[in-house]
């Protein structure tokens, strides 16, 4: 199915009477009806897992099942994304379309030409499916990816979701992140302009950023010049290195009223163009640790909207339009680190992503 227009109209929000431009009646106003996403797990491991950036992982990610030898068929992905739009279908009755969601580890890491089998192949399930969205990091998006996903997206929705996380590189380092946020800047300059959505994740609540850091991520987004947002509360899951240290009384969440207040100011500061895809982020129950008040998802949300109307502002509100318009910046150089580049740019099957036939 071809894509609609996309961007239809970037502030149509503002005339529904909403306090900010939120991801679902985006895609509602864009397609004529409901979308729903379907989470894959397709097999991927994580560059910053499997030796070629780091091991370990980051330091709140439970990845202990991103081993390089974990094998999901493309047969088994596909019967994945038939099961979840099946189960969408029983929750919702008024569905028009799907969004494949390739969500947990770093979903480009793979020879290029095993990407674009998995992509379509995914896309071609059904005409229901009428995008995909592929989590990655900055340093996984070289030259022959964003080529396949601009290709891909001149007949569907396609978004690419970068982990940015933060702006600053100590808090990177914080996490074992492995990469700086220059990788973010290089793989946003050179996804600009080639027809698929760019979303950046963003943490608030890391330990040692201030509430003027965590503002200046903000004003950082609009530079960047992203399509969409997700912003995350920082959680602690058990069996992470994060999770140990909030056991051990060593760090400290976010309280919630904190962060209402902080996704407030942040969303004042995010043009009102940018889609807003999450506010907030939270984990299976056996799993969580801290903070508990993130399982409130639907009274987080209204108390967020609450705010806004309680100040009478908006996603926007204080929102400048950076220096220089991320759109006249020239495309640079593709940064990704050669140990990366080698194994996506690698003809055949191995070793990255173990996906079969
Ligand atoms: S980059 Fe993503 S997948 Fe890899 S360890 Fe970090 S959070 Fe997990």
């Amino acid at each position: 199915m071809p894509s609609p227009p996309k961007n239809v109209d970037q502030l149509a929000w503002q005339h529904e009477g909403l306090v900010l431009n939120a991801f679902g009646a985006a895609l509602k106003r864009r397609h004529g009806g409901r979308i729903q996403r379907v989470s894959i797990d397709a097999g991927f491991t994580c560059p910053n897992v499997d030796g070629a950036v780091a091991r370990g992982g980051c330091n709140f990610c439970d990845n202990r099942s991103f081993s390089p030898s974990r094998r999901v068929r493309l047969k088994r992905v596909i019967e994945q994304l038939e099961t979840g739009i099946q189960s969408v279908r029983r929750r919702y009755h008024n569905v028009q379309g799907f969004i494949a969601y390739f969500q947990p580890a770093t979903n480009t890491y793979a020879p290029v030409d095993q990407l674009a089998e998995l992509f379509e192949s995914t896309l071609a399930v059904s005409d229901e499916v009428v995008g995909l969205a592929i989590g990655t990091r900055p340093d996984c998006a070289p030259e022959s990816v964003l080529e396949l996903l601009e290709n891909l997206s001149r007949r569907h929705d396609v978004s690419l979701e970068y982990g940015m996380q933060t702006m600053y590189d100590e808090s990177l380092q914080w996490m074992n992140r492995a990469h700086c946020h220059e990788h973010m800047v290089n793989a946003v300059d050179r996804s600009r302009g080639r027809g698929f959505e760019c979303c950046a994740h963003i943490i608030l609540g890391l330990p040692g950023e201030t509430h003027a850091m965590m503002m200046e991520t903000a004003n950082e987004i609009g530079r960047l010049g992203v399509d969409a947002i997700k912003l995350h509360n920082l959680y602690a899951v058990t069996g992470t290195p994060l999770g140990d240290q909030v056991i051990a009384g060593e760090i400290q969440m976010m309280q919630r009223d904190d962060y209402i207040q902080t996704v407030v100011d942040f969303l004042e500061r995010i043009s009102p163009a940018v889609i807003v895809e999450r506010i907030s982020g939270d984990a299976p129950p056996d799993y969580l640790i801290e903070p508990k008040w993130c399982l409130e998802k639907s009274a987080l949300r209204l108390a967020i909207e609450n705010e806004f109307r309680r100040r009478g502002t908006r996603q926007g509100s204080r929102f400048s339009s950076p220096a220089t318009d991320p759109a006249e910046r020239p495309r640079p150089a593709d940064l990704t680190p050669p140990e990366i580049r080698s194994q996506i740019e690698k003809r055949g099957r191995l070793p990255v992503l173990k996906m079969q036939p």
